[in-house]
């Protein structure tokens, strides 16, 4: 094995690249913007310049180099094909094939979804370190996730493995997911269905709360009221968890995996969340699965960076 690889994460506003060494310390790391014009022709040559320079600044001979691991955000399939960025403007091409031909000294390139990357990252180095199993519930706007089995992604044969934010956790749901589903757990666990099923709550009750004060509100204010003590956003939290611990216990009945990681900007409100998820994960997991633990992911928006090159040193 060579010492080096690269891990480079792209997004649809900027392209995140880290230099590692094989023992997964990030030597060095920074990022490019996305160029997307013209069906995004130029996101990949702007990526092998930048490698390029890097080598030239760090004086490291390609030969030293064992390979480039590329998160995308789209479907990947396992022979590293992309099926439609549509965030990048990017079709259907193999895009091993295509960096070959643009980088022909580090021929070793593997490409991954950009989420399932991230989740194999976070077992790397981060909140899952030590782990080989794992599934990540990613609580950002929206609730993505990514699934690692003895330390292989699961991409599945749509690519469709991880969309664990498109369960359905609430068949009686009359508002539709931005996937046109009812009842997907994205419409409560997001940073944005937490605050939407906080209003309906409130609607349907006489429960004081600051939260009946204030113009707008958003998941934060509802998990540090929530953590202050206050009923009402406790309530909310609540629900929350039974819907989060409902569908990480289906995952368990599937993918039985060493540990859950927790990541995103609804994350950040820590053991309150926190909490509430466990409380119900417990009550419905099957008995043989119900000691899993739960962790906060570390490793922020570097995830990607750091499973993109786990890809390469395997
Ligand atoms: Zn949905």
């Amino acid at each position: 094995m060579k010492p080096y690889a690269f891990g480079v994460d792209v997004g649809g506003t900027t392209v995140k690249l880290g230099l590692f060494s094989q023992d997964g310390t990030v030597m060095d790391k920074w990022e490019i913007p996305t160029r997307t014009q013209n069906n995004g022709e130029c996101v990949l040559p702007d990526i092998v310049a930048s490698i390029q320079a890097k080598l030239a600044e760090k004086n490291i001979p390609a030969q030293e180099v064992e390979g480039i691991g590329i998160g995308v955000p789209g479907p990947v399939s396992s022979d590293f094909t992309v099926n439609k960025c549509v965030n990048l403007g990017w079709g259907v091409f193999n895009l091993k094939e295509k960096m070959n031909e643009l980088l022909p000294e580090i021929p070793n390139v593997a490409a991954g979804n950009d989420a399932n990357v991230a989740t194999l990252g976070e077992l790397w180095q981060g909140g899952g370190k030590g782990h080989q199993s794992a599934v990540m519930f990613t609580l950002g706007t929206g609730v993505g996730g990514g699934v690692v089995v003895d330390g292989n992604i699961v991409a599945g044969a749509n690519g469709g493995a991880g969309e664990v934010g498109h369960m359905t956790v609430e068949p009686g749901e009359t508002v539709p997911c931005a996937c046109g589903k009812y009842g997907c757990l994205e419409q409560y666990a997001s940073a944005n269905g937490i605050v939407r099923m906080g209003k309906v709550m409130l609607s349907r009750c006489d429960k004081p709360s600051a939260l009946r004060e204030m113009e707008t509100f958003n998941a934060k204010d509802i998990c540090d009221l929530a953590r202050g003590g206050e009923e009402m956003a406790l309530d909310i939290v609540d629900r929350f968890g039974e819907y989060m611990g409902r569908a990480m216990s289906l995952v368990a009945c599937t993918t039985d995996p060493d540990i859950f990681i927790i990541g995103g900007g609804m994350s950040r409100a820590g053991d309150v969340i926190m909490e509430a998820m466990l409380k119900y994960y417990r009550k419905y997991a099957f008995h043989v699965s119900s000691g899993t633990s739960i962790a906060v992911a570390q490793l922020g928006n570097d995830a990607g960076i750091y499973g993109c090159a786990k890809l390469i040193f395997g």
